[in-house]
């Protein structure tokens, strides 16, 4: 099992990558000690791990389950209150911890019902996703959607500790496997060379699901998002760097509607895009445009946008992307492989190009 400290001050917490860690019942009764517990999971993920997690958690006063629907669209007010309601009701007080069981759906509403029930009480994750391992769980941001824009109710809130066990891996679907991949490989770009480089000689491995080297891959993914959300916490920067191809991949996913693309895809082919942009001012070599479309191929994943964007309609979804600051479109593009930089001076004309000659 590998250890890594998320370092936040007072909200310092671990993060446990390892096997059978939902097994564990010591290492995750050293981080529950109190006798109330809430459990949340989803109609998925319960089926296949909540029986041998509630097993290693032992006897306690309280526990409470509940299991929510599948999907982003339930990710909303409603379901916030469904968990708070079951909360309430079976009187749990302030030393309760609410537990996710799940990927960043349940991580991420979990976590909202944890900042908001008697204005905050503790939650671990219990992360199941690729995606949710080495991306939602570190750096303490939970919210739900609204109607009107994604995640746009929401609070800080960190947890306690993040047990992943890389065996729930095993039932993954490959799509969303894939899509947990693009970001992993994002952190290899943005901040860690010679990561990336691993990654590149390691996929066949990676996409085999080895034990080994997924717990390679997701220990150097949390390092890195933990260092740039220790530097950072509230996204007053260098955070920013984290959305290394998702104000491309936002424009896609909104123009496909939500949930046509995955996520993870959607981003793949905006990193795609940042890397030809990076290139074309000259930062990076042309060869490592084609080397990265043919890991993104390897892994499956998309490395064209949609054919029937256009270049127009990018720029206008660009344009509301919510990482627009002060009127200017802040973009993240690569220095050099594994460093990542924050531009503000890309110009209409550069980017209509590379959009053109993109959805060629
Ligand atoms: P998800 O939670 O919807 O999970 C994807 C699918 O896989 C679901 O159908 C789920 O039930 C299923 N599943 C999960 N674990 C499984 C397993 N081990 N075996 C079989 N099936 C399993 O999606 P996700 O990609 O994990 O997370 C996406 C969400 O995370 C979005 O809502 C996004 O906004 C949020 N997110 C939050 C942060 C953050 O910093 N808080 C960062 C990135 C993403
Ligand atoms: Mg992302």
């Amino acid at each position: 099992m590998h250890t890594l400290h998320v370092e936040l001050g007072e909200r310092s917490y671990p993060i446990y990558i390892g096997r059978d860690l939902l097994t564990d019942s010591e290492l995750l009764c050293q981080h529950l000690p109190g006798s109330q517990l809430v459990i949340v999971s989803n109609e998925t993920i319960a089926p296949l791990y909540l029986d041998r997690l509630r097993a290693a958690l032992g006897p306690r006063e309280l526990v409470t389950e509940v299991i929510l629907a599948d999907g982003e669209q339930y990710k909303t007010m409603a379901t916030l209150n469904e968990i708070l309601d079951r909360v309430m009701s079976d009187r749990h007080n302030r030393s309760t911890t609410l537990l996710a069981l799940g990927g960043g759906v349940v991580g991420d509403i979990t976590g909202f019902a944890a900042a908001c029930y008697q204005r905050g009480v503790n939650y671990v994750q219990v992360p199941t996703t690729l995606l949710s391992q080495v991306d939602s769980s570190v750096g303490g941001k939970t919210a739900v959607n609204h109607p009107q824009g994604k995640n746009m109710i929401g609070a800080f809130h960190q947890p306690r500790a993040v047990f992943i066990d890389i065996n729930t891996l095993q039932s993954l679907p490959a799509r969303e496997f894939a899509a947990g991949l693009a970001e992993v490989i994002k952190y290899g770009l943005i901040c860690d060379a010679p990561f990336y480089r691993w990654l590149q000689a390691h996929m066949p491995k990676l996409l085999a699901r080895e034990e080994a080297a997924l717990a390679e891959a997701i220990e150097r993914s949390c390092a890195c998002k933990a260092e740039v959300v220790a530097a950072d916490e509230r996204e007053g920067g260098l955070r920013a760097i984290l959305n290394l191809g998702h104000t491309f991949g936002h424009a896609i996913e909104t123009a496909q509607g939500y949930g046509s693309w995955l996520h993870g895809e959607a981003v793949a082919t905006g990193m795609l895009l940042a890397m030809e942009m990076s290139a074309r001012r000259g930062w990076i070599a042309r060869e490592e445009v084609a080397d990265f479309r043919q890991l993104l191929q390897t892994v499956q994943l998309p490395v064209a946008p949609p054919a029937d964007m256009t270049a127009d309609q990018f720029l206008d979804l660009m344009g509301r992307d919510k990482k627009v600051l002060d009127g200017t479109l802040r973009l993240i593009l690569l220095r050099d492989i594994g460093e990542a930089a924050i531009v503000a001076d890309a110009s209409e004309a550069e980017l209509t190009t590379l959009l053109e000659d993109a959805l060629q």
